[in-house]
This record gives structure tokens, C-alpha cells and sequence, in this order.
């Protein structure tokens, strides 16, 4: 189903040397061939989230074209943003990434950004919601989808707009999560007024990166895969910023993910009736 091959290239003196690792791998929408950069020796985990995202946008990208083929295009567009009122959850490795790129912001727009998640969480918790969600984020076992789906829905109820949303823009946009990338929808605008009652068809998604992205932290690290939904996600991510700093082989990082991204991929290919082409 998958082939993988790693290149070693030399990087000018004073950046780290790039394992590229060329990918190909049979998905319920068509074939992808990729390539992965990733800096060679150890890294921490963040170093493998921006390609891991991007290999599930370029997943979406062959979904987006078959639904095309099949007269159905995407209608999500600048300003239109109300999937931005879901609950949105994080794995661990985007977690760490969302802190080290608001960290890396000018002071001022890290204070603004703080503000805005401080606000979000007094509304939560005047709804009776945060402490809800403060347990899914320290969950130590995985919560089954009968106990989160009445939190998503009182989430959802609210309509709460994320914290990193202004103008119905995301503010973040370059480091928004995996899950926000692949919501996208075929049915018009307009039923994203309401997700719950209006019959919204979302474009199908081949690999849930931050699941993934989850699986694979809690291979490296012996723990319960987790997600942490998204207001907490910065504190969380600065309450376990050591666990931020360990370091793996980034080969084996990436033959992990692969490994993860591939059970997703034969799951998928069983939910759809289909079979992986040899
Ligand atoms: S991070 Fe950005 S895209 Fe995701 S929910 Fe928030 S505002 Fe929307």
C-alpha cells in the first residue's frame, strides 16, 4: 500500500542537515507521492507536526478533487467561519507547536491572544463548561464517545467563537490545527449555521492528523493517546513544556507516524467499502 524512502542532502553550514523522505501512499481518494523534509538526528516532536499537517492537506487535496469529479465542490470561503464556534482538539505535538508559535509572537500580540483565552475561559466556566473540558485535557485514559459528545454538543450550543477567531478570520492561521484544516464542506454556507440540524455534508477525510499526530505521542511517550481542546491547549502545553523538550530520532518518529497514518488509512478503506490497491 505505502512505499517510503529516506535522502540525506547537505544544508548550508548553518542550518541542520535535511532527511527528505519520499512518500507514497494509496488513500481512499487516489494515490499521493510526497516528499517529507525533516532536520536529521534528534528532534522533538514538534519538528514533524508542519509536514504531518501537511500531508493531510495534500490528502484533502485528492478528496477535494474527487468530490469535484463528482460535481461537488467545496463552499468554505475567507470570513466564513462558523465551524470556528466547534470545539476543536489538539494532540499533545500541536499543543506544543500552537505555544512555541505564539511565543515566538511580538509581545504585545502574545498579551492580546492570552487575553482572549483568559475571556473564552470565564465563558466556559460561567456556562458551567471549562472544568468539562479542564478533564478531557487531563484525562489519563481515553474518554469514549458517549461522554464526549454531550461536552461537544454543549460546546457547540453556545456558539462560542475560539479565542484565535477575530473578524471571522482565524488569527492563526498558519498554525491553526489539523482539525480546522479538515473541516471543509460540499452543502451550501448557509446550513453551517447550524451542524446539528441542518444536513451539512463535510468533504471525507482519509487520516485525522491530530489523532495521528495523538496516537503517535503516546507511542514515544508510554501514555494514553489524549486531545486537549483548544482553549486549554496553550496552557496545557506550558504546564508540560518539559515533556516539549525531549528529543527522538527523527527517522523513527517518522517510520512511527507512518506506521500510524497507515492503520488509519486501512480503517478508513474498511469504513468505505473499499480496498487498498496493491
Ligand atoms: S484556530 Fe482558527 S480555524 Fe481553528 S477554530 Fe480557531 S479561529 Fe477557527
Amino acid at each position: 500500500m505505502t512505499n517510503r524512502s529516506a535522502v540525506f542532502y547537505d544544508a548550508p553550514m548553518e542550518t541542520p542537515s535535511i532527511e527528505r523522505f519520499e512518500i507514497a501512499v494509496n488513500t481512499p481518494a487516489g494515490r499521493l507521492t510526497t516528499t517529507l523534509d525533516v532536520p536529521t538526528g534528534f528532534v522533538p516532536i514538534t519538528s514533524i507536526v508542519p509536514v504531518t499537517r501537511r500531508l493531510g492537506e495534500e490528502m484533502s487535496k485528492l478528496e477535494e478533487l474527487r468530490s469535484r469529479e463528482t460535481g461537488h465542490s467545496i463552499s468554505c470561503r475567507m470570513g466564513c467561519a462558523a465551524c470556528c464556534r466547534m470545539l476543536v482538539p489538539l494532540s499533545p505535538p500541536e499543543a506544543f507547536a500552537l505555544r512555541d508559535y505564539i511565543v515566538q509572537l511580538p509581545e504585545d500580540r502574545q498579551t492580546a491572544l492570552r487575553q482572549k483565552i483568559a475571556d473564552s475561559k470565564a465563558t466556559l466556566a460561567s456556562h458551567d463548561l471549562l472544568h468539562r473540558l479542564q478533564e478531557v485535557a487531563d484525562a489519563t485514559s481515553p474518554i469514549p464517545d458517549e461522554e464526549l459528545d454531550p461536552i461537544n454538543r454543549a460546546y457547540y450550543a453556545l456558539r462560542h467563537p475560539c479565542p484565535f477567531l477575530e473578524n471571522e478570520i482565524c488569527s492563526i492561521y498558519e498554525a491553526r490545527p489539523a482539525a480546522c484544516r479538515e473541516l471543509l464542506v460540499t452543502s451550501p454556507a448557509a446550513l453551517c449555521d447550524n451542524f446539528v440540524e441542518n444536513p451539512v455534508t463535510p468533504l471525507p477525510v482519509s487520516v485525522r492528523i491530530g489523532t495521528v499526530l495523538g496516537l503517535l505521542w503516546g507511542s514515544v511517550t508510554d501514555s494514553s493517546p489524549r486531545l486537549i481542546p483548544l482553549p486549554l491547549a496553550l496552557g496545557w502545553a506550558e504546564q508540560h513544556h518539559d515533556e516539549a523538550r525531549r528529543t527522538w530520532s527523527a527517522s523513527n518518529l517518522i517510520d512511527l507516524l507512518l506506521d500510524k497514518m497507515w492503520r488509519f488509512l486501512s480503517h478508513e478503506f474498511q469504513a468505505r467499502g473499499q480496498s487498498p490497491q496493491t
